[in-house]
């Protein structure tokens, strides 16, 4: 048995990110200013969308977004229930209804095939996740969005890497929402990212993220002298800071090499539990790329012999941190109370729901830490 706790999603943070942070720190600006000016022109030319905006979260990534298609109180808007909390949360905080529609219990992304019978002449837009990495039917969801009218927001927060078969995450839908949260692809401890290729809606964004004022902030103080600023609506505090930006810079940098890495472990993960009764991820679809956010095993207790509950904490108890991701937002108790949802309501996503586990997928994991978590979920599984 390992000595140390294997954590999950622990990040890697290298010299280079500890050496941007201190430059920034020493620069005497901390603040909104050039550093987040130079990540969002990396990671929008990294996507290869028009504009990028950086805010301090994904879930305000998300509230902003749906915020300039205009939706609020008394409309609908779309997504799935295998998601984390903060996409179904941002829809309930426009004051709009969050309707769930099933998955595909194969890709864990929302079924496009049961989108149309849930959309109404409520229904404002679509906000489909790109569960794990792997990427939603974009050429499916183009053609129905665009078809009823609705605009279609992508959290993207587990997809930084991924491309779809109609182009890259990020480049092809309204508007995409990322995460920079501590166990995600990139992290700049707290961040998030939004990209469009509509100007005047990366125009709004930037107003509503930095309290509904329209000269940012850090250029009143800079020296081109003090301007006025105008207050044009309520806005919000939903700003990146410079330290926050200087973690992200470096961090893009190896987004692609960090992708390798966990295609390898990946890889090894798969051969390593083929003869086990575990479900484990279905290869990504032809033509798109998979950004390996998280490796998934299903826990079927008449498979297995012990619940998914139990073989988390016998992981734990070999040492292995692990994960959960999710348990349906439908089965929430704000969702049942508020929007009366109750189990049954979507079944593929229950079943995923009570069965799923990820395991530590990370690049800070040596070989040896990937040989400990094959021979604890080995020895659990029963092999
Ligand atoms: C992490 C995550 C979010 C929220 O991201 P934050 O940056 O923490 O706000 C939203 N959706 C999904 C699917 C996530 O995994």
């Amino acid at each position: 048995m390992r000595d140390d706790f294997l954590v999950f999603g622990a990040p890697y943070i290298g010299e280079e990110e500890i050496a941007e942070v201190v430059a920034t720190l020493r620069s005497g600006w901390i603040g909104t200013g050039p550093k987040v000016g130079l990540f969002e022109q990396a990671f929008r030319e990294y996507v290869g969308a028009e504009c990028a905006v950086a805010v301090n979260s994904c879930t305000a990534a998300l509230h902003l977004s749906l915020l300039v298609s205009r939706v609020g109180p008394g409309d609908e808007v779309i997504t799935t229930p295998m998601t984390f909390c903060a996409t179904a949360n941002a829809i309930a905080h426009t004051g709009a209804k969050p309707v769930f529609v099933d998955i595909d219990r194969r890709t864990l992304n929302i079924d496009p095939e049961r989108i149309e019978a849930a959309i109404t002449s409520r229904t404002r837009a679509i906000v489909p996740v790109h569960f794990a990495g792997r990427p939603c039917a974009m050429d499916h969801l183009q053609a129905l969005a665009q078809r009823r009218g609705l605009t279609l927001i992508e959290d993207a927060a587990h997809a930084i890497e991924s491309w779809s078969t109609v182009g890259k995450i990020g480049a092809v839908g309204d508007l995409t929402c990322f995460s920079f949260y501590v166990t995600k692809n990139v992290v700049t401890a707290e961040g998030g990212m939004i990209t469009t290729n509509r100007r005047d809606w990366a125009e709004q964004l930037k107003v509503y993220a930095l309290h509904g004022m329209t000269h940012d902030a850090w250029k009143r103080y800079s020296d081109e002298g003090y301007k006025h600023y105008a207050v044009e609506l309520a806005g919000f505090k939903y700003n990146m800071t410079d330290i926050q930006a200087s973690l992200g810079i470096p961090q893009l940098k190896r987004v692609e090499a960090n992708l390798q890495r966990r295609v390898q472990i990946w890889e090894r993960y798969d051969r390593a539990f083929e003869d086990l009764p575990l479900i484990t991820p279905a290869p990504p679809e032809v033509g798109t790329v998979h950004a390996r956010h998280l490796y998934t095993v299903l826990v079927d207790r008449e498979q297995v012999g012990i619940t998914r509950d139990e073989f988390v904490s016998r992981l734990h108890r070999l040492r292995i941190g692990s994960g959960i991701h999710y348990v349906a937002v439908h089965l929430q108790p704000y969702y049942q109370r508020t929007w009366d949802y109750r189990r049954g309501d979507f079944p593929e996503a229950e079943y995923i729901s009570d069965r799923t586990l990820s395991l530590p997928l990370g690049v800070k994991m040596t070989d040896q830490d990937v040989e400990d978590v094959i021979e604890a979920v080995r020895s659990l599984a029963g092999a």
